[in-house]
This record gives C-alpha cells, structure tokens and sequence, in this order.
C-alpha cells in the first residue's frame, strides 16, 4: 500500500513538472515557420537560381545579350539571343535560357555581367521529378512578373 502511494505521488510530480517544462515552453517566441502556409525569408546571401534584373526607368531587362555571363559560366548552363532595334545603342535580349540541372551556383556568370543584369533569386522551395522543368526561360519568367 505504501509503495504504491509512493508510485502515485512520484508520478504525479513527474507529470506537474512536464507540464512546468510545456508552459515555459509555450511561451517562448515562436523560432519555426508554419511552411508552406509562410514564406521563408532568405537571406541576403542566399543563392537560387540566378534571374534577370529589371531596369526600372524601362521596366525592360537591362541585360544587352553581350555573352559575358555564359562565356564565364563554366557547366555551360546559359544560353543568351538578343536583337539590335534601329535607333537603339545595344542589343535587347530576346533569350535568356538557364539549364539550373546543370548549374552549381558557383556565381561566376553573375561577376561577369558588367552591368548587374542577373542575380541570385530567393527562389527556394523548388522540386520536380522532371529535368526539363529545371530549363528556364528568363525573359518569359520576368514578363510574367510584370503581369
Ligand atoms: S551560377 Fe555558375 S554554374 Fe550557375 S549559371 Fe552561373 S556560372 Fe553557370
Ligand atoms: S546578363 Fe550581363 S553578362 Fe549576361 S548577357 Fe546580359 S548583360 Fe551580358
């Protein structure tokens, strides 16, 4: 009889300080993110797949197809076509294609660009079984922001 009452009062203490342990818990400021219902942020340096930059006097891409960026890349990921318009100065790309299944976000294209035409999106919760999915088309991709 007494070693039961011993039994019942050990775990009624043990169960009051679990819940001490819940309530201080409960709390505390929240540190996770209720994904998918929440974005992450990333940081300033996080890497995605790499996007075409918005010239926001033009609202065009300020990339001018020079190349740079895919003689720089070394998996050959990037594929750029741009056209001359009569009266204007530099080419305006009309392709920006981007193997991302080939891509190791080793940053050299976005170096090479002399004028801050591409950089690393924030894009992170990307997956897909399909390799062709991971082909991109840049120039699209940034009209259909702008819609
Ligand atoms: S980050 Fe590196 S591998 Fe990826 S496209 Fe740019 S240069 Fe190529
Ligand atoms: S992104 Fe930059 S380096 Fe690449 S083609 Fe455009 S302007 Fe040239």
């Amino acid at each position: 009889m007494r070693a039961t009452l011993r039994e019942i009062v050990l775990g009624c203490r043990s169960l009051l300080v679990g819940m001490r342990v819940t309530m201080v818990e409960f709390f505390k400021p929240v540190v996770t993110v209720p994904y998918p219902h929440e974005a992450l942020r990333m940081p300033e340096r996080y890497r995605g797949p790499i996007e075409l930059v918005r010239d926001p006097a033009t609202g065009r891409a300020i990339c001018y197809a020079c190349q740079l960026c895919a003689r720089a890349c070394p998996s050959g990921c990037i594929t750029v076509e741009g056209v001359k318009r009569e009266g204007e100065r530099r080419k305006r790309v009309t392709q920006y294609q981007l193997d991302f299944s080939l891509c190791s976000l080793c940053g050299a294209c976005v170096e090479a660009c002399p004028d801050a035409a591409i950089r690393f999106s924030k894009r992170y919760n990307w997956a897909t079984p399909h390799k062709e999915e991971f082909l991109l088309d840049l120039v699209r991709q940034l009209e259909q922001e702008s819609r």
